[in-house]
């Protein structure tokens, strides 16, 4: 906090001649401007001469002028006057409205068989996206470390058979332009939350991003983490809660709920849970991801394995098939009793307060 930015956005179709003209200006009042890609539209961030916005009202193509002093004014609920964002992830298929998003499947791609079977019997019980690791961050270095390019492959076809789009691991930056044509959304594990080359490569790219929170993230490290990949211009970020380390041990992590209202009364991107990881023990998931839910998530990620006791990674905390068709159907019973106004209320009059004190 306090950098006092000032974020001006463009109409949509203006000109290059137009925000050329900004940038001068920011340039002759002894500012710095930095031109960000939003959507089909552009923002100028200008640093060091907050108190002379009137200047920028009057030129050719600026549609709205915003002066913040947030650690990350781009995914700070702010930038949208309170509003949530809606995307797609592919299309007909959006984020961060009234459906819940559903995303299940294996910690790891470990064969053809177990892929397609996974894949199925997610989609059977009303998951909309396939997941699964392909390069899996491992603790240990001797422990199946996932198949790599040919399990990516496989998660492809598994998707393309069940007719799911998928989510998969990336670790490095080197790797991102490959693996952009073969998925539907990158993820970045916990573990990558501040790989700032691989956040940077991945502002750049088409594909929305799952950006996990680290085990030891404050929520404002995990929302500037946020922040680098959507100053790239990539505005489609889903966050992740995926439980954090605290002194417990009886569970693999303690799933931070907290975070789900509190984040989007911060923060206008969708937000979505991981209770398998959050807890690390299959009878808790399913609670856990129910009451994910109830808090506000946007949806969640789910481990779910055709055979859980064979898994070559996390099958202690991976849901059988049946568990989570139940677990679907005792969802569809929860969902409609979440009214959208009591899911928008709290956020909305936090976003209100803020808003209150910037203008
Ligand atoms: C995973 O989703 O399998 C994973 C490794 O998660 P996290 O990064 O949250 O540990
Ligand atoms: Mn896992």
């Amino acid at each position: 906090m306090g950098t006092k930015r000032m974020i001006i956005k463009m109409q949509s179709a203006t000109s290059n001649v137009n925000v050329a003209k900004v940038f001068q200006m920011a340039e002759k009042m002894g500012g710095k401007a930095r031109f960000i890609p939003y959507y089909n539209g552009c923002l100028v961030m200008v640093e060091g001469i907050t108190k002379t916005d009137t200047v920028f009202s009057g030129l050719p193509g600026v549609a709205e002028i915003g002066i913040t002093e947030s650690d990350f004014p781009l995914s700070s609920i702010e930038l949208t006057g309170g509003k949530r964002s809606v995307f797609e992830i592919v299309p007909g298929l959006s984020i961060g409205g009234e459906e819940r998003i559903i995303m299940a499947g294996p910690c790891a791609v470990e064969s053809r068989e177990q892929i397609l079977e996974a894949a199925h019997a997610v989609k059977n019980a009303g998951a909309h996206i396939l997941r699964g690791g392909a390069f899996k961050p491992r603790t240990n270095p001797y422990s199946f470390q996932g198949l790599g390019t040919e399990g990516v492959a496989l998660l492809r076809e598994a998707g393309k058979a069940a007719g799911l789009p998928v989510v998969t691991e990336v670790m490095s930056p080197e790797i991102v332009e490959w693996l952009e044509p073969h998925v539907d959304i990158f993820q970045v594990g916990a573990r990558n939350m501040q790989n700032f080359p691989l956040l940077k490569a991945l502002g750049k790219t088409s594909k929305p991003v799952m950006l996990k929170r680290g085990s030891m993230a404050t929520v404002d490290e995990w929302l500037q983490a946020a922040e680098y990949i959507l100053s790239g211009g990539n505005f489609r970020v889903i966050l992740c809660e995926r439980g954090i380390r605290t002194f417990e041990k009886r569970t693999r992590n303690t799933l931070d709920l907290n975070i789900v209202p509190l984040v989007r009364s911060l923060s206008h991107l969708p937000v979505i849970v991981d209770p398998s990881h959050g807890t690390g023990i299959r009878d808790l998931v399913a609670p856990m991801g129910m009451a994910a839910i109830a808090a506000g998530a946007d949806g969640l990620i789910m481990e779910v394995h055709p055979d859980p006791g064979k898994a070559l990674s996390d099958g202690m905390q991976s849901l059988t098939p049946l568990d989570f068709m139940h677990f679907m159907k005792a969802l569809s019973r929860l969902v409609p009793a979440l009214s959208p106004e009591k899911r928008e209320e709290q956020p909305s009059r936090a976003a209100t307060a803020e808003m209150a004190e910037i203008h």
